[in-house]
């Protein structure tokens, strides 16, 4: 007997995807309105023509059919609010696909930032204790962790480049490719040498500046990792194109080449 399926057996299984997807999407159908005021306070949605936005809500629908949001601290994580994050996260996926997020399925939404306490052993082996604050935390294999005072400033804290959204699920897309380096899936080694060439050499001059005190359209905070300024470039890509296409262009082309879009141009 021959071990490969003949065609019409797989077939079917070709059509249950599409299937499933039309159910979850009946399922989980945004209502006009509530996907209206969504775009209202994402400002910087409004560069995504009609075809861009159609797609979004589509991804919207999938993404909250198979992610299960938890309220933390008394938190009630409402249709709104889970769609405002559901917005941003489909954002940088928008001509991807949401496979990149099938490694987890919690969101957990904290009312405001968590301290979380963090110990570290030196050289020597001494163990430090300290606190750390922290506005979201992508972990591998979830929950993903958000403070939903910062979510909701979406809109406002684009002026600044910051995307707490973007941000983690931009740490989601990087750790798709296995370690967390600020490198995500590429289709071989020959793009990924590319990749790390281009995002080395941003990271060193953005390092650079940061150090002389010059301002920075990336958050500073980006100094820290190379994985760390990845994720923040990336809030920058989206939410702020212009003045970081401005700061970085060739991160900004390798972005651009990546995601499939190119929002300064808009
Ligand atoms: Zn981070």
């Amino acid at each position: 007997m021959s071990a490969a399926p003949p065609a019409w057996w797989r077939a079917p299984f070709a059509r249950l995807g599409t299937w499933r997807e039309r159910r979850a999407l009946a399922r989980r159908a945004i209502p006009d309105e509530l996907w209206r005021l969504t775009l209202l306070r994402l400002p910087f949605l409004a560069r995504l023509d009609e075809a861009e936005r159609a797609e979004l809500r589509r991804l919207c629908s999938l993404f909250l059919d198979r992610k299960q949001f938890h309220g933390a601290g008394g938190l009630e994580v409402t249709d709104g609010m889970a769609l405002l994050i559901a917005a941003q996260a489909c954002l940088p996926v928008l001509r991807l696909g949401l496979h990149f997020y099938d490694g987890f399925v919690g969101i957990v939404v904290h009312p405001d930032e968590v301290v979380a306490q963090r110990s570290v052993m030196d050289e020597d082996g001494v163990v430090h204790e300290y606190e750390e604050n922290l506005t979201g935390e992508a972990m591998s294999g979830g929950p993903l962790m958000l403070a939903w005072a910062d979510v909701q400033d979406a809109a406002e804290s684009a002026d600044w480049a910051y995307n707490v959204v973007i941000h983690e699920f931009a740490h989601v897309i990087d750790a798709a490719s296995g370690p967390v380096d600020g490198v995500p899936p590429l289709p071989d080694g020959a793009a990924r040498e590319r990749w790390i060439a281009v995002l080395d050499d941003a990271y060193d001059d953005f390092c650079r500046r940061v150090d002389s005190g010059a301002d920075t359209v990336v958050d500073p905070y980006g100094a820290e990792a190379v994985e760390e300024f990845f994720a923040v470039a990336v809030e920058a890509f989206f939410v702020a194109a212009g003045p970081f296409r401005r700061e970085s262009p060739a991160l900004y082309a390798l972005l651009a080449g990546y995601f499939r879009q190119d929002p300064a141009a808009a």
